[in-house]
């Protein structure tokens, strides 16, 4: 990942989501059109369906009409070649109108068509009763006159001819020649009724909603049959009936309920259900791409914080792979070693930081970090370069890098530039040196007049011991010899006092290396003692240690921990002498604390008076440099004090000490071996 890497820019956003949603518009578009084309496929294919079998309907009534008709013919020529006789014929003829319906009406004609004989269907009333069949000799003629012709039989055009109910009949001519020995001798004429000729032919095959009907070639309908359940859609196919002297058009329609049925078949059953799921599936793919549209803007947001808190922050951080190549660095990092992202990324060891001389120590040294698995959580201080070639010091503090899946991917190192806090620190270290060298002075200064008062007595016994000695010189000094001899015991008995009391102040200011070392407590209290003493018998203060034996060293810098002691005793003594506490005594007491951690012992160090305690007022400002209620005090012991027991990773701390004075204790690491 690059560190100028912006993710997601808002422009970009909003350009995207509006492509998404022209998308998702598009898809519904073309989902509904795909939708609306089956659908009027399925009923186009089901129209196309009932089409088809209209026309096979109408193609089968006709072959069964055909085939009727030349039954009927058949049936007529019998009666014309069999019976002659009157009687005989009209029995026939009128067996033969009680089987077939259709007929209204048989007659034989002469040669002139001259009526002979005539038989009316007993199925109704004669049709042509009222009426002359005159009217209707027309149709007749033109039916034998073709039937002559043909020398078989022949149609007539059908005509209407009205009834006494006030509708009418379709009625069609069929003559048939008679010959015999090849000569013409009349003519059986049948006359259909058209209706009649539906109903009984066709009538029995047909469906509920279906209707067949007689046409013209224009269209005039001439006879039908079947009542129709209307619906709102018609199938009609026609077929022409060609007879001979007549063509007629046999005409079906079969109707529909409505167009297209919600289920009319199984294909619309299947393209609505996969509508469905295809809808709903579209449904789902749209929620899951919402759901994954508002993870995704939360995942632009948290790199946008990601991002600005990177950018923010003024501890560089850089990211390693397995290989110890570069893979992320900071603005933070790229500003405190001077390289660029691109001058970083994708490095390997040595990296362009590192300072040449120490080239060869970080690559053995990142090498053992990374073989080792866990680098310390406190970290380690290490120098790097700037790209000026000048070093600097850094804290560097590393963790392994865990990608999504649990796997170790590198390395994370945030990287702190210590060189500010160096300069501090050795700014107040040095300070803090000066300062003590002040204050180790300034109890010197306080010492003066110690000093003097105690060397008095020594130097007082050496100036009597030696006026002493002189007065016995004078008397004789060969008398004299055994006292005089005494006397010069006595004054190099002060001298050497003196030059104790000397060099106990001067162990004391001496400089001394400032080092951590394992000390016995004894020592330290030891090292402090004359001094204490010093002051305790000018000020007539009895002095009680309590150090046992068996306590652990005390690992510390030795010099320091002694002026510790000393200001506190000091003060101790000095509040005793204000206040007048009439038997002043101070307790210096070591002790070992209970452990508390595994390893880790500490030694208290206290120091008890019984002088007037601390005022309230008093108790706040009691560690601020230079606070003192003494005319001659500085103020800066007890701040000494706990800087220096604090800088070992102790405590300083004081209570009452009952029923009058104060404790003041301290804490100090043990020495472990
Ligand atoms: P200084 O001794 O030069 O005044 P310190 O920092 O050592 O400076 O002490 C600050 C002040 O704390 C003293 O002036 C004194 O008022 C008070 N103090 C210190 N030790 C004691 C004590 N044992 N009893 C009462 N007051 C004390």
């Amino acid at each position: 990942m690059n560190a100028a890497a912006l993710p997601f820019p808002s422009g970009l956003r909003r350009l995207s989501s509006w492509r998404r949603w022209s998308l998702w518009v598009l898809l519904g578009v073309l989902v509904l059109a795909l939708l609306v084309t089956l659908v009027y496929l399925a009923a186009r294919y089901e129209a196309s369906v009932a089409q088809a079998n209209v026309e096979r309907d109408v193609t089968d009534a006709l072959s069964d009409m055909r085939s009727a008709l030349t039954r009927n013919v058949q049936e007529l020529q019998a009666l014309q070649s069999g019976h002659p006789v009157k009687q005989a014929w009209e029995r026939e003829a009128e067996r033969l109108l009680r089987r077939h319906r259709e007929w209204v009406r048989i007659e034989a004609r002469g040669p002139n068509l001259e009526l002979i004989e005539e038989e009316d269907s007993p199925y109704r009333q004669p049709v042509f009763n009222q009426f002359d069949r005159v009217n209707t000799l027309p149709e007749v003629q033109q039916a034998c006159l073709t039937a002559r012709r043909l020398s078989s039989h022949a149609y007539a055009r059908s005509h209407f001819v009205p009834q006494a109910d006030g509708l009418g009949l379709e009625l069609m001519e069929l003559c048939l020649p008679e010959v015999e020995v090849g000569r013409l001798v009349g003519f059986l004429v049948a006359t259909y009724s058209l209706s009649d000729l539906l109903a009984a032919q066709i009538g029995p095959q047909m469906g509920r909603s279906q209707e067949i009907s007689f046409t013209e070639a224009d269209g005039t309908r001439l006879a039908m049959h079947g009542l129709a359940r209307r619906g709102a859609r018609v199938f009609t196919a026609q077929q022409l009936l060609d007879l001979p002297g007549n063509t007629i058009v046999l005409r079906m329609d079969s109707w529909r309920r409505s167009e297209p049925d919600l289920f009319p078949n199984v294909l619309t059953a299947l393209v609505t259900v996969m509508s469905i799921a295809l809808v709903t599936v579209l449904f789902m793919l749209g929620h899951d791409t919402r759901r994954r549209l508002r993870v995704e803007q939360d995942l632009a947001d948290a790199l946008a914080f990601r991002k600005a808190m990177e950018d923010s922050l003024v501890t560089g951080l850089r990211a390693r792979d397995l290989h110890g190549r570069t893979t992320y660095v900071n603005p933070a990092f790229c500003q405190m070693v001077g390289f660029s992202p691109e001058q970083l990324l994708g490095r390997g060891a040595p990296a362009p930081y590192w300072p040449p001389e120490f080239a060869e120590d970080y690559a053995k040294r990142q090498t053992v970090r990374f073989t080792a698995g866990r680098p310390p959580r406190e970290g380690f201080e290490s120098v790097f370069m700037r790209e000026d070639g000048t070093r600097f010091p850094v804290l560097i503090i590393e963790a392994p890098l865990i990608n999504a899946t649990g796997l170790q991917t590198g390395w994370m190192s945030a990287v702190l530039d210590i060189s500010e806090q160096r300069r501090v620190e050795e700014l107040s270290r040095a300070s803090q040196e000066r300062l003590q060298a002040t204050a180790r002075l300034a109890t010197v200064g306080e010492m003066a007049s110690l000093l003097s008062h105690e060397l008095n007595q020594p130097l007082a016994a050496i100036a009597s011991y030696a006026h002493g000695s002189m007065n016995l010189l004078q008397h004789g000094p060969e008398t004299a010899a055994g006292d005089l001899q005494v006397a010069m015991v006595r004054i190099a008995e002060q001298a050497d006092r003196a030059g104790r009391v000397i060099k106990s102040v001067h162990d004391f200011v001496r400089r001394r290396d400032q080092a951590r070392e394992a000390v016995p407590p004894q020592a330290l209290v030891a090292a402090v003692l004359p001094l204490v003493n010093l002051q305790a018998r000018k000020l007539g203060v009895r002095v009680e240690i309590r150090v046992p034996s068996g306590l652990p060293l005390v690992q510390c810098d030795r010099t320091m921990v002694e002026q510790v002691l000393l200001n506190l005793t000091r003060n101790a003594m000095q509040a005793m002498d204000e206040s007048g506490v009439r038997h002043p005594a101070l307790v210096v007491q070591v002790r070992a604390t209970p452990v508390r951690e595994a390893g880790h012992r500490w030694l208290e160090f206290s120091v008890a008076d019984c002088g007037p305690g601390i005022p309230e007022g008093v108790k706040e400002q009691l560690f601020t440099p230079f606070f003192t209620t003494k005319t001659e005090g500085m103020g800066l012991g007890l701040s000494l004090c706990r800087t220096v027991v604090e800088q070992h990773g102790g405590h300083l701390l004081f209570e009452a000490n009952p029923p009058q004075g104060t404790i003041f204790r301290f804490t100090l690491p043990a020495h472990i071996d």
